[in-house]
């Protein structure tokens, strides 16, 4: 028996420190406490993949009513009731979150909902006035969404906002073009929200393929979103009387009304920004409009602040991110760090390996580096992006490669007339014939890529990919039929 409290505290109860305090409890019998200053389920659970995942749910039954019409059902398309879907919406959130207390519970951790900071190499304080030690610290206490550096910024809201809004505004700027921002413009567009997004860059979603990009691009414009690429916000403050949001035809003092939204009335938004009302905003390219709400998608950051780490010598890089090695171990030995909190790849499932090969390493006795090679991942635009391994851009960086590829419009929306158009894409190495990246943009992308993700990962090559008979007739089977590459580089 330790002099230790714990074996281990964890710092956060998101997906990552929860799944790596219940199996050092559960599997390896470790005596374990977590604090969680906020909700169970952290990010993904209560402010992220969870809602936001139901929130596309919801906002694609628009094109299916009107698509059912043109298929001959008899559907009268209605309108979408946000406090229906956000009620439910929170039923659900609360009901995931009790699992999440349950399985911790279950698995023998003794949790505390307050805030815990460092204050030694084995102790944490607790905001209730408690300090517990520890053999090992892990934090897991993920990141937050940030505002741009500007005057005002606080008029604008988070990702974090969204899930709390009283009413949907009539429009709204959504600023960024990276997952966050795309995401949401699809979905408050399906739901009906007049949507504008400035995206600095060239083309939106920097990072992944560029034809990929540049599909979805299109496919967002087409279906309705103001997209500016090249555009930024530079200034923005409460619209006066009369200046109103463009297309709406109501004027300043009335939108409160017509919408009927107190937030829309100079109160407090739930952990957002003051609203005061329409916001004006002026764009680099000199435009100005006026909006009834800016959302801002512009990148999230650790949440390392006032944690006590670099006291102790914990190293934090450019981002405030926690330094950490292969085996998630911080420069003070007896602390390692998982998930958004490290900044290495934020998505769920990785945060969920690396507090698994945590739990492996310290108290399992095998040391497991986290395997963050070909991780598969979906950005869920309408439609969406599924993606595997190397872009085309970086792959031809590296090696000579042949790039197989097909765009076409796809059954079922072909069929009543509408111009949608679906992706597949495989970047091929020349020397080894390996799928070095493969690339999906459609409906249910982030299904499709799960399945291809196996294969790439277990080092499938062109040939066995040819040598598997096509599923017909679906969207997917044109991964194993593209016969010829399109280009060599
Ligand atoms: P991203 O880093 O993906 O995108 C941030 C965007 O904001 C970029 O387009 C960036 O532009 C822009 N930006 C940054 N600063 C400014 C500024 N000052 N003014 C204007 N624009 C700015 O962050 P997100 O918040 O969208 O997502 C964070 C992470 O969360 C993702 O990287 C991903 O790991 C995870 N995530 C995953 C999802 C999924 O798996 N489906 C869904 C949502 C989030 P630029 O490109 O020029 O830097």
């Amino acid at each position: 028996m330790s002099d230790f409290d714990y074996d281990l505290f964890v710092i956060g109860g998101g997906s990552g420190g929860v799944r790596a305090a219940r199996v050092a409890a559960g599997e390896a019998g470790a005596r374990v406490g977590l604090a969680e200053e906020s909700r169970y389920g952290g990010t993904c659970v209560i402010r992220g993949c969870v809602p936001k995942k139901l929130m596309v749910f919801a906002s694609e039954y628009a094109e299916t009513v009107a698509d059912a019409g043109a298929y001959g059902w008899d559907l009268k398309e209605g309108a979408f009731d946000w406090p229906t879907f956000s009620k439910r919406l929170n039923g659900e959130l609360d009901r995931l979150e009790g699992v999440y207390r349950k399985l911790l519970q279950g698995s023998g951790v003794e949790t505390f909902d307050c805030r815990a900071t460092i204050k030694d190499a084995h102790t944490v304080s607790l905001s209730n006035g408690a300090e517990k030690t520890a053999k090992h610290i892990l934090v897991a206490a993920g990141g937050h969404p940030v505002r741009p550096d500007m005057a005002n910024a606080d008029l604008g809201i988070v990702s974090d906002d969204i899930f709390h809004m009283d009413a949907l505004p009539k429009s709204i700027l959504i600023v960024g073009g990276g997952y966050i921002a795309c995401e949401f413009a699809c979905i408050l567009h399906g739901l009906g929200v007049e949507v504008t997004q400035y995206y600095r860059g060239a083309q939106i979603l920097r990072g992944f393929d560029e034809e990929a990009r540049g599909l979805i691009a299109e496919e967002m414009k087409q279906r309705g979103i103001d997209l500016h690429t090249g555009t930024n916000i530079v200034d923005m403050r409460c619209a006066e009387k009369g200046e109103e949001p463009e297309g709406m035809g109501v004027s300043v003092q009335q939108v409160g009304e017509v919408v009927g939204d107190s937030a829309m009335m100079g109160q407090e938004d739930h952990g957002g920004g003051t609203r005061k009302g329409p916001i004006w905003v002026k764009a680099t390219n000199g435009n100005s409009r006026v909006f009834d709400r800016v959302l801002f998608a512009t990148g999230r950051k650790p949440n390392t602040e006032g944690l006590g780490l670099e006291e102790l010598g914990v190293k934090l890089g450019r981002n405030g991110e926690i330094v950490v090695d292969d085996y998630s171990q911080t420069a003070v030995p007896s602390i390692y760090a998982i998930g958004d909190v490290t900044d290495r790849v934020n998505l769920t499932p990785v945060a969920i390996r690396e507090g698994m090969a945590f739990v492996e390493t310290v108290f399992k006795g095998n040391p497991t580096p986290v395997d963050h090679d070909l991780i598969p991942s979906a950005v869920f635009t309408q439609p969406e992006l599924g993606t595997v391994g190397l872009t085309e851009e970086a792959a031809r960086d590296q090696e000579e490669i042949d790039v197989y590829c097909t765009s076409f419009r796809p059954m079922q929306t072909a069929f009543i007339g509408r111009a949608d158009r679906v992706l597949m894409k495989l970047i091929v190495s020349k020397a080894s014939r390996r799928v070095l990246g493969c690339h999906i943009v459609a409906p249910n992308a982030g299904e499709m890529i799960q399945m291809a993700g196996i294969a790439i990962k277990m080092g499938a090559t062109k040939e066995d990919f040819d040598r598997t008979v096509a599923v017909h007739p679906t969207m997917s089977e044109e991964i194993v039929t593209m016969r010829n590459p399109v280009r060599s580089a």
